[in-house]
């Protein structure tokens, strides 16, 4: 149920995380990381470099659709995994990243 989106059981959690999986392994992603730009920073990287974030995190009802799965590097990574929501903001506000 929408209205309990902060409340995601860990089944939910389980199954979307097996959602990203195969996403991850998607003809799809494979041309989204064969781009090489991090959705955040937007800066240029070898497809290796990047890594699947959910931009709404799983826990805190994020789905592993298309819209919410993006290429991140690994700086952008750690910092979204650290930073408060509102210093994550404001990290974005400077980057100027590429937004779709
Ligand atoms: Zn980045």
């Amino acid at each position: 149920m929408d209205f309990f989106i902060s409340d995601v059981s860990e089944q939910q959690v389980r199954q979307e995380k097996e959602k990203a999986r195969e996403m991850r392994r998607s003809r799809w992603w494979s041309e989204r990381v064969g781009r090489g730009i991090c959705h955040y920073c937007g800066r240029k990287f070898p497809p290796a470099e990047l890594t699947m974030d959910h931009v709404v995190p799983i826990v805190r009802g994020g789905k592993s659709t298309k819209g919410n799965l993006v290429p991140a590097c690994k700086e952008c990574n750690n910092r979204k995994k650290y930073l408060l929501p509102v210093e994550w903001e404001e990290y974005l506000n400077t980057m100027g990243g590429e937004r779709e």
